[in-house]
């Protein structure tokens, strides 16, 4: 099948114009067609290859809403002119127990990501920076038409990412949360743990952001450079989401967990974490990690949206500004997702 989208072609030149092929539509599979993308940090880790191992060309691109022109004989959610997204996976071995589970990012043969990465036949993935995209049905999720769609397309990464481990470690009444990072996860941190009741506290290093957090749901602003309000809320968190996308100091946050705290890291800066053996000992401290969502709470995390009008606070932009935004990314300069928007992806 033909495709056509953006491309990195190596870890510094400026996206371009790239011409490619998919494989044609087996019978579970289903054909998008591509609206909406949204710009994760994770696509400019990738492109800059700060993880390693980056596969060029690249067509990068996770958080996809578009609408379904073609399925397989074997699919059974979907028709011709649903609405359908595409996030971070794309295939995993359907067997193990961690997939048999729902938790499909888990896999034990490892899961396919959407770009950058190899199919279980070998052959690259491209992503949403493009017209169309082909994913079996598993890994396809409904959109409803209730919300905006360029602004559902974060979720996909970006609300899922949050939601997990905010579900996962029970984010709710009388707990105190707290969200490191107010850009594209961060955002959708803080309108989730808000949305379930937690009381939750926003970390920024940007100044600029705290009338945006109080907005967006923020119990409490702590500007992060400042170790006086750092220390006024040392030892009384339950849960800390890190979604900082750099380095950064890991420990002024585990000092701030209570009894029994746990810090879970999403972010994933190129450099490794120190942590103090302190910080962890006191409080009997957990520092852990979440890696997007399983399918099915994927669907359960939109429908959850759809139902108490959740989307991502968006600036939609064509590929002409695409090199522009990701410097904005890497600036903190984000409010709080960059979307692709495809009517400007011309051939
Ligand atoms: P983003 O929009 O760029 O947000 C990152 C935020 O981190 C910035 O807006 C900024 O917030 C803060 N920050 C940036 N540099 C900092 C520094 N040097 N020190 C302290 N704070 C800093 O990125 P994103 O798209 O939300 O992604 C965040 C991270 O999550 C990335 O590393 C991405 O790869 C990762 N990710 C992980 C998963 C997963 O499954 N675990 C999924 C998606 C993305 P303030 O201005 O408020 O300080
Ligand atoms: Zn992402």
């Amino acid at each position: 099948m033909k495709s056509f989208g953006y491309a990195a072609h190596d870890k510094s030149s400026p996206l371009a114009p790239f011409h490619f092929e998919r494989r044609e539509p087996r019978p579970d599979d289903v054909v998008v067609a591509i609206d909406y993308c949204g710009i994760c940090h994770s696509d400019i880790h990738q492109v800059r290859d700060e993880w390693g191992g980056s596969i060029y060309p690249m067509v990068p691109g996770h958080e996809i809403v578009g609408r379904v022109i073609a399925v397989g004989d074997k699919v059974e959610k979907f028709n011709v002119g649903d609405l359908a997204g595409v996030g971070v996976t794309v295939q995993t071995c359907m067997a193990c127990e961690n997939c048999l589970a729902g938790e499909e990012p888990y896999c034990t043969k490892g899961m396919v990501g959407t770009y950058n990465a190899r199919d279980y036949d070998g052959k690259v993935t491209y992503g949403g920076y493009a017209d169309n995209i082909v994913a079996p049905e598993h890994y396809v999720y409904s959109i409803s038409p209730k919300l905006d769609r360029a602004a559902v397309a974060p979720l996909l990464c970006a609300g899922i990412t949050t939601y997990s481990p905010l579900r996962h470690w029970k984010a709710g009444n009388n707990k105190k949360v707290g969200v490191v990072g107010l850009g594209g996860l961060g955002h959708m941190a803080l309108k989730f743990s808000h949305s379930f009741g937690a009381y939750t506290v926003q970390f920024t290093t940007s100044e600029s952001k705290i009338n945006d957090a109080l907005k967006l749901g923020a119990d409490e602003v702590v500007i992060s450079k400042d170790p006086v309000h750092m220390a006024k809320h040392a030892g009384s968190f339950d849960l800390i989401i890190d979604c900082v996308s750099a380095e950064h100091d890991i420990n002024a946050y585990l000092n701030l967990l209570r009894l029994d705290g746990t810090l879970c890291l999403v972010g994933l800066p190129e450099q490794p974490v120190n942590i103090s053996p302190f910080a962890m000992v006191t409080n009997r401290r957990s520092f852990s990690g979440s890696m997007i969502g399983g399918m099915k709470q994927t669907q359960e995390m939109l429908d959850y949206c759809a139902e108490k009008n959740i989307v991502a606070d968006i600036e939609l932009i064509g590929y002409d500004k695409l090199a522009e935004a990701y410097q904005r990314v890497i600036k903190s300069d984000v409010k709080y997702r960059f979307v692709l928007d495809n009517k400007s992806l011309k051939q």
